[in-house]
């Protein structure tokens, strides 16, 4: 076993603080890589949420009494560190939902939809590489406003073909939405340039910046982007709850999605005026603990280092893509240099279905995901019907890359 890859966060440190990674499958260690469909959570999370739960569970934004004014405290403490984790200028411009497709879905109704900024013959241009919750919101503006969905292609490698740009965005594009990074190939795109490109014909970046805040360092203002979507569970923190950042006009400008309590700041019988940015999108009780959960998450990446995140993903992604070479009749698809791609690695094999490797490495004790990860256009593109998908994050190491190298040789000698 060649344990080549230098890394600089220390996972053994980091793995004891994830309690389910003490669990054994089947009698075998517990070896989870599929953190690009949900993430691990450590015991600072869980303690955060249980903490809440325990000490100070009331209402936010609505007692005058102690109890309320510690659980307001938490909420909006969270929501300045969120902001301060993605270079937001202001924690105003962080507005919670319950997860990216909730986020992306309040941009595609909100000002898609009913900001009155789209009409009929306006454009929206996507890529052939989103995440089904990047495509589907804007199937139903396209099917209210009559507007025209455009894509732009990749390459075999899986990179972005950036020189569409040059002709898919005309004057009437209104919105032009990217994937920072795909959830399938790990490539990663220029947002920066893409968000460039946007503003010259006065249309506004749409981000789903599901795969990248969980994993790499990011900054909404140097990208300059106008809307940007995550979602909690990704990045250590807890399911149910999600993170539209808006520059302060663009949410200004973006319609609510739910009408009803702390959404508004005055109702009378047959009319309301909304609250402001963003308590309006934050309509009726949040999920306090998922957010409080969330700055935990937050908390716990900052301190480990985003730039130092990034580094250990890609040595540990240039290691697993090294060791799969190896592998007979194995082929990986996206990027071939690290600098380009996310922490996960999709993957094929000639004798096996991904379901059957994913099979197969479930009695190993190694989770991975297969079939069409949410990208079915994607899978279109490279005429594949699924993949097999391995994805990394702070608490994998070499030996979690060795023991799923050693569960594919066992594929194929199933298979043999
Ligand atoms: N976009 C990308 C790139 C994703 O990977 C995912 C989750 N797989 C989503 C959006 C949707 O995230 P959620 O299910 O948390 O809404």
């Amino acid at each position: 076993m060649a344990h080549a890859a230098k890394v600089l966060l220390n996972v053994p440190d980091i793995k004891k603080d994830f309690p389910i990674l003490h669990r054994k499958m089947r009698d075998k260690p517990l070896t989870y890589l599929d953190s690009t469909a949900t993430a691990q959570k450590p015991q600072q999370v869980i303690d955060a949420v249980v903490d809440f739960y325990s000490r100070y569970n009331a209402n936010v934004h609505r007692a005058i009494y102690e109890l309320g004014e510690e659980a307001t405290r938490a909420y909006e403490g969270a929501r300045e560190r969120i902001a301060e984790f993605i270079g937001a200028k202001d924690p105003m411009e962080i507005a919670f939902t319950k997860s990216t497709t909730e986020s992306l879905n309040l941009v595609a109704y909100g000002y898609g939809l009913k900001s009155g900024r789209l009409k009929e013959g306006d454009e929206i241009l996507g890529t052939v590489l989103e995440h089904h919750s990047n495509h589907v919101p804007w199937h139903f503006v396209r099917d209210l406003k009559g507007v025209t969905l455009k894509y732009v292609d990749v390459d075999d490698e899986g990179h972005l073909r950036m020189e569409q740009y040059d002709d898919l965005i005309t004057k009437r594009t209104k919105i032009v939405t990217v994937a920072h990074v795909s959830n399938v190939l790990g490539t990663i795109s220029d947002v920066k340039e893409i968000a460039k490109r946007a503003h010259e014909v006065g249309a506004v970046c749409v981000v789903d910046a599901a795969q990248s805040v969980p994993h790499m360092p990011v900054n909404v203002r140097a990208l300059d982007c106008d809307f940007f979507a995550f979602s909690g569970h990704k990045m250590l923190g807890p399911t149910g709850i999600g993170v539209l950042y808006g520059k302060k006009e663009m949410l200004e400008l973006t319609e609510p999605l739910l009408g009803g309590g702390e959404m508004i700041s005055e109702v009378h019988l047959g009319s309301a005026k909304w609250n402001d940015v963003p308590y309006k999108f934050e309509g009726g009780t949040p999920n306090i603990a998922g957010v409080i959960g969330l700055g935990a998450a937050v908390d716990y990446l900052a301190k480990l280092g985003m730039p130092a995140v990034r580094q250990h993903e890609m040595e540990l992604t240039a290691y697993a893509l090294k060791e799969l070479a190896a592998v007979e009749g194995l082929r990986t698809y996206g990027p071939k240099s690290v600098a380009e791609r996310g922490g996960v690695v999709s993957f094929t094999m000639e004798k096996a279905h991904p379901h059957d490797i994913a099979s197969i490495l479930d009695v190993e004790g190694v989770c991975i995901r297969s079939g069409h990860h949410c990208a079915q256009p994607l899978m279109d593109r490279y005429d594949l019907a699924a993949t097999a998908r391995a994805s990394f994050y702070v608490y994998n190491d070499v030996e979690d890359v060795d023991r799923l190298v050693a569960a594919l040789q066992k594929v194929n000698e199933v298979f043999g």
